[in-house]
């Protein structure tokens, strides 16, 4: 029997939607992408790929480009705050591949990015993807997207993977549903490892890499090697002070220098180094009570759907497994009449795990941030009794 080939619209060309689009074509539907954009990139700097993510993105063939651009950190290291002492050592290599079916990559987000355009295009002209294309209303039924210029576009499946401030999200739920503050902000960073390797004290950090969280009171600071050796990537978590309505704007490194001025030495050398730093608010949502629309030809993927803390590093990973899943039942159709049914299977293999990740990403803030006292002592001490493993 031939299978049905649907024609599958995707709205928003970031990580995740991207991945949904590579794992549909792959399935044997067609593809298109809508970006509002008018380039087809990604913001921001580091990016950690775990091996639940890896997995997906090495069955779509992709392992030699992510690997071009990519570093094996050895290991995850939590450390004190105070002098950078090692709390906990989780190795990576080669236990992630080995326990975990997948290498656990870190890279420049637009690397990462490129490597799934590249992707798209490489499968041909059944994956397209259109900037300068934003959605702006919804036919649920139809199924079909209006855009800002006023032309519709129809479909036998939309996917809103159009990220924190979804449109689509807004329009299923006939409401604004603005993310919601966790109360944090993350100072994005990067620092030339050149400048690094002129300080002593900084070589450990630049010879071998691994990705190193130091753990304090109110705040984090989670820090790792780019490829290229050109830039050590920083992220640094404190309480959030940004003015409101507004989500990213650039800083002053004194406010960083004062935050973190009774941390690890080294950490404050490194910060000392910075000449420009970014703030971004960290936002999340809570749980939708569905993603599916009734008509069984919409459903939602990725930070639309289950924006989360990035304290597990797994936003953007389930944003990968929610189109590889995705594209992976669409690979069962086998009668059109199927659709909904199978919307129903995807929403219910993801909701139950990206809901437990967005917990979990919040309760690490709990762990993370503890300010010094009886339950931080508990913490390290069990940091350093046990050997914690990471899970994926
Ligand atoms: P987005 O990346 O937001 O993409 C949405 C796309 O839709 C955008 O291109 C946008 O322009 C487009 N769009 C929006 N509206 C419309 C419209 N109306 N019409 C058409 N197009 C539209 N995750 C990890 O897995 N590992 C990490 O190490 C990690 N670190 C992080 C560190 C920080 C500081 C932060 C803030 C997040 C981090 N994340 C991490 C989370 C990760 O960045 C996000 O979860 C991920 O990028 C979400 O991908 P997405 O495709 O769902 O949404």
């Amino acid at each position: 029997m031939l299978k049905p080939r649907l024609n599958v619209l995707i709205v928003g060309a970031g990580l995740g939607g991207l991945s949904a689009a590579i794992a549909t074509k792959l399935a044997g539907h067609e593809v298109l992408v809508l970006e509002q954009a008018s380039t087809l990139s990604e913001v921001g700097a580091g990016i950690q790929i775990p091996p639940n993510s890896a997995r997906f993105l090495i069955s779509w063939g992709l392992r030699e480009a992510i690997d071009r651009v990519s570093v094996l950190p050895e290991a995850i290291r939590l450390r004190s705050y105070r002098d950078g002492s090692i709390l906990n050592e989780q190795p990576l290599v080669p236990l992630a591949e080995e326990d975990y079916g997948g290498p656990y990559w870190h890279c420049h987000r637009a690397d990462f990015h490129k490597a799934l355009v590249d992707k798209c295009y490489a499968l041909g002209l059944t994956v397209k993807v259109r900037i300068n294309s934003m959605v702006t209303k919804i036919d649920f039924e139809a199924p079909s997207v209006t855009l800002s210029t006023g032309s519709t576009i129809g479909a036998d499946l939309i996917v809103g993977a159009d990220g924190l401030k979804s449109k689509c999200r807004e329009q299923f739920l006939g409401r604004s549903d603005p993310p919601h503050l966790t109360g944090d902000l993350a100072y994005r960073i990067l620092i030339k490892v050149d400048e690094m390797r002129k300080h002593k004290d900084l070589e450990e950090f630049v010879r071998k890499p691994a990705i190193n969280t130091w753990m304090g009171p109110q705040g984090h600071a989670v820090c790792y090697l780019l490829k290229g050796e050109g830039y050590y990537n920083i992220v640094l978590i404190c309480p959030d002070n940004m003015p409101g309505g507004v989500n990213v704007m650039s800083a002053d490194p004194v406010e960083v220098r004062e935050f973190f001025k009774s941390w690890d030495p080294r950490l404050q050398k490194m910060i000392s180094l910075v000449s420009s730093v970014s703030k971004w608010r960290l936002q999340n949502s809570t749980e939708m009570t569905s993603w599916t629309h009734p008509s069984g030809k919409f459903t939602l993927l990725g930070d639309a759907c289950h924006a989360t803390l990035p304290y597990l590093a797994q936003g953007a990973a389930i944003a990968v497994e929610d189109g590889g899943v995705l594209g992976g039942l669409l690979g069962k159709l086998e009668d059109r009449s199927q659709l909904p049914g199978l919307l129903r299977v995807y929403e219910d293999l993801r909701k139950n795990r990206t809901t437990r990740i967005v917990t979990g990403s919040t309760d690490m803030r709990n762990i993370l941030h503890l300010n010094d006292g009886e339950r931080q002592k508990r913490r390290d001490a069990t940091l350093l009794a046990d050997d914690v493993r990471p899970g994926f």
